[in-house]
């Protein structure tokens, strides 16, 4: 039964964890990097070997948005189809 409170924090706090997450962002795309994460050992670290040769204009773009490479992008999105 409604109570007459509502809690929007947890959706917000998503997003701002999500933001967070693409903190560094810039930085990553400034310098050729990429914002991508990669199992190495085991272990999450951060991709060090971005792909900049993007198959097409939307790769492209993704990486204006996200600072992902076209390997990590095609990680990402297989993940996520996958599941
Ligand atoms: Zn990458």
């Amino acid at each position: 039964m409604f109570n007459g409170k509502h809690k929007p924090a947890e959706k917000s706090q998503e997003v701002s964890i999500f933001l967070d997450k693409l903190s560094g962002r810039t930085k990553a795309i400034n310098n050729n990097g990429c914002t991508g994460l990669v199992v190495k050992d085991g272990k999450m670290s951060r991709c060090d070997q971005a792909d900049l040769n993007f198959k097409n204009e939307v790769s492209r773009r993704e990486y204006t948005i996200s600072g992902m490479c076209q390997t990590c992008q095609d990680n990402f999105f297989e993940g996520v189809i996958n599941e």
